[in-house]
């Protein structure tokens, strides 16, 4: 009898069971979080050659590149956060490689977001898809799908007006719903951040870092295709770089997703 990982195998050639990626490309052009002018920004992504089958390598090509850690599609640790930073396997390079896999619940907000940039997830959205989709999986992925990812220019992505960026994100109840109540590794979103645009001025500010952090959970940022899985089904591979010390890092997000 073919065990699951044979038969997995054997899924993926056969084109059963796809591979998305759910990465963003990251570049010079991958927008970054704006913060109020008191607070210290993450730099931009820079690409320098090393060698380039030239005299300083003949012949090999390699660069050398700079960036923020939280930067295009991107992973947040527990110590991202002050509610996190003394929790154990805080850290990059110390979390537990089970803990980065996990099937994805697939919250789609598509048509509430389309009407209003500002939307918050709230507890009853959560309970109307487990209405339909049962209880939001163990160990698993929540995935808020809002469509974001289509916006491509970095001013309509960012969407930065008169008074802060507006994008969507969870509110507190939600947040700590998921947190305290349900078994999730973490979130995951489309836009730049895990907390809505206006998070800063909320009550805590950036609630949705401060509660998933501090209870131990992760987030995934800048993440695309989420119309391409299914509510539930699919699972999701997310591996920061082992980054000794780091509060995240970029990262491929790779979902398998029956055909
Ligand atoms: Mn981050």
């Amino acid at each position: 009898m073919a065990s699951v990982l044979t038969q997995l195998v054997q899924e993926l050639r056969a084109g059963r069971i796809m591979v998305v990626d759910l990465s963003q490309p990251l570049g010079p052009e991958t927008p970054v979080i704006g913060l109020p002018p008191m607070f210290a920004p993450s730099p931009p992504f820079s690409m320098e050659v090393i060698s380039r089958y030239d005299e300083r390598g003949p012949a090999w090509y390699w660069n050398t590149i700079s960036l923020g850690e939280h930067k295009g599609t991107h992973f947040d640790a527990t110590v991202h956060w002050i509610t996190g930073k003394d929790l154990p396997d805080n850290t990059c390079e110390t979390i537990p490689a089970h803990r980065l896999v996990g099937p994805a619940a697939v919250i789609d907000v598509t048509d509430d977001v389309a009407r209003n940039h500002d939307f918050l997830l709230l507890p009853e959205h959560i309970a109307a898809w487990e209405e339909r989709h049962g209880r939001i999986p163990a160990a698993s992925w929540v995935l808020l799908r809002s469509g974001w990812s289509r916006r491509h220019a970095p001013a309509d992505f960012l969407n930065v007006g008169h008074n802060g960026p507006h994008t969507p994100g969870f509110h507190k109840t939600a947040s700590e719903l998921l947190a305290r109540e349900r078994d999730i590794l973490g979130v995951g979103v489309e836009t730049v951040g895990t907390d809505a645009g206006q998070a800063g001025t909320f009550d805590p500010p950036f609630p949705n870092h401060a509660i998933m952090h501090g209870a131990g959970k992760f987030g995934l940022t800048s993440l695309c295709n989420l119309d391409r899985l299914p509510a539930t089904g699919a699972v999701v591979i997310a591996a920061p770089l082992k980054i000794v010390g780091g509060s995240g890092s970029p990262v491929r997000v790779l979902a398998l997703v029956p055909a």
